[in-house]
């Protein structure tokens, strides 16, 4: 096995990747096309913060981070529904204390995440991008960002952790029987920014996500540690309401006074950040195998972009590291070995985390105000207290747990709204429920949980 190693891309998933392979004694250099985010301003509208759950906390801590990691993070312990009228209720993402997910800043963990790299020996170059990658000659294309010259160097072996559009997936894709498939949502979003209030203080309740569903589209923030909130518009590109349509400030203020009016109170200058901040699209990437021997393979977003609606994209590239460490442990020495065992023993569960990213889109716009949603949450809870290792809610499954594979999560979270179907057909309330029918279908149906 090589002792040196390339990866593309210093973003979250690449900077991790970089750290477990230095733990191992590999000499890593990390090619990234900007220049250092530490250095420089974040540039606007980019997503500030993101969702971490349990499963990217895992990695993490498997290489020594928990504490620093720890000091970035603010706790969110449910989702808090506005409705249009401003009125809010708390709906809890579990049950129990440690049942939460947390917010953490982007430029906060990828800078702490370089930082321990380089600290275990890695070299970061930045502007340094790759063109692509010539599998035939063993290269890898890379160019100076600065001057603009190009150079190949060994490409044997390379991780690629270059994002939802990775040029290192372009050089696979032109290889017969890759199947790539790259879906972009209708859908598109902008950051907004709710700073503390006069008072220094949070100007909402921080311990939770904030969501406006409204059918086709939401608002959602998630705070930060400096006491401010990012906030994120998901809308349909075209159509009304729309982004393309949304274009003037006159627009901008009537929608969100009319929509989010708490929001818009909370948001200073609103209509000009609105129109200054850009639109980003979002897209879901599937494609197999994610490597080529024992030279590139693909991880994180560039092999398995999802949408952001269940806030698994950065978690599921961190389970990609480690599950990576194990492959090449696993693997004695061979490059090719360890590449194609990630690749078995993930895509199924991106694809099915994919899939479930879609899902959760419809159920924060929409369902999060529907009745017949509520009750199902609360028969689910109720069957949990009941049968806690067989009957675990899908969203618990997919945050919480860090046990079970994301299609274990999709095929039991079937099952169970099956079992939910069931139950709450035609009932208004728990206490019409008849839950002891459920008792035999959980049992049949649903193997102990570890
Ligand atoms: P990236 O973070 O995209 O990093 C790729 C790196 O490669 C970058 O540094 C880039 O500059 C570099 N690069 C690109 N091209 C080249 C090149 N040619 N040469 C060299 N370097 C290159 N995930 C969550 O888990 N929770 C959330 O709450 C969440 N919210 C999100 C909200 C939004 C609006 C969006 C868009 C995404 C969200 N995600 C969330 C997903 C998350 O951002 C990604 O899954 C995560 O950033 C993937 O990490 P990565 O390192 O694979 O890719």
């Amino acid at each position: 096995m090589s002792k040196h190693v390339n990866i593309v891309g210093a973003g979250l998933c690449g900077s991790l990747m970089a750290i477990f392979l230095a733990r191992r004694g590999f000499q890593v250099t990390v090619f990234e096309k900007r220049p250092d985010p530490r250095l420089t301003e974040l540039p606007a509208g980019r997503s500030i913060n993101l969702a971490l759950a349990n499963r990217g906390l895992k990695p993490l801590r498997v290489v020594g981070l928990q504490s620093k990691v720890q000091a970035l993070l603010t706790t969110m312990r449910g989702r808090m529904v506005h409705d249009p009228s401003g009125r809010t209720e708390l709906q809890p993402y579990g049950q129990r204390p440690w049942e939460v997910i947390y917010s953490v800043s982007r430029p906060g963990l990828n800078a702490l995440l370089m930082d321990e790299a380089e600290a275990a020996g890695v070299e970061i170059v930045f502007e340094r991008g790759t063109l692509g990658a010539d599998l035939a000659h063993d290269e890898l294309l890379l160019r100076d960002e600065s001057s603009g010259e190009t150079f190949p160097t060994r490409l044997t072996p390379t991780i690629a952790a270059d994002g939802a559009g990775s040029p290192l997936r372009q050089a696979l894709m032109k290889r017969p029987g890759y199947d790539c498939t790259v879906d972009f949502l209708a859908h598109g979003y902008k950051e907004l920014c709710i700073p503390p209030n006069d008072e220094g203080d949070f100007a909402m309740d921080p311990a939770a996500l904030h969501i406006w569903p409204r059918g086709g589209y939401m608002l959602i923030a998630l705070p930060n540690l400096d006491r401010s909130f990012t906030v994120t518009l998901f809308m349909p590109m075209e159509g009304d309401p729309g982004f393309a349509q949304l274009d003037t400030a006159a627009k901008v203020r009537a929608f969100f006074d009319e929509q989010f009016a708490d929001a818009a109170a909370l948001i200073p200058d609103l209509e000009n950040a609105y129109l200054a901040n850009p639109t980003g699209e979002l897209g879901t990437v599937r494609c197999a195998p994610w490597h080529r021997d024992g030279q590139l393979c693909k991880v994180g977003d560039a092999a398995h972009a999802n949408v952001p609606f269940h806030g698994k994209g950065m978690n599921c590239a961190f389970e990609d590291c480690l599950e990576m460490d194990a492959c090449i442990e696993e693997s004695g020495g061979d490059w090719s070995r360890a590449f194609a065992l990630l690749t078995q023993r993930r895509k199924r569960n991106a694809d099915a985390i994919a899939d479930m990213a879609l899902e959760n889109y419809v159920e924060m716009r929409d369902s999060v105000r529907d009745p017949d949603y509520l009750l199902r949450q609360e028969v689910a809870f109720e069957l949990e207290r009941r049968h806690p290792r067989r009957f675990v809610p899908r969203y618990g499954l997919v945050m919480f747990r860090d046990d079970i594979g994301y299609a274990e999560a999709r095929d039991r979270g079937r099952i169970q709204a099956e079992v939910l179907g069931t139950i709450t057909a035609g009932k208004g309330a728990l206490a019409e429920c008849d839950l002891d029918v459920a008792a035999p279908m959980i049992r049949e149906r649903l193997q102990p949980l570890s």
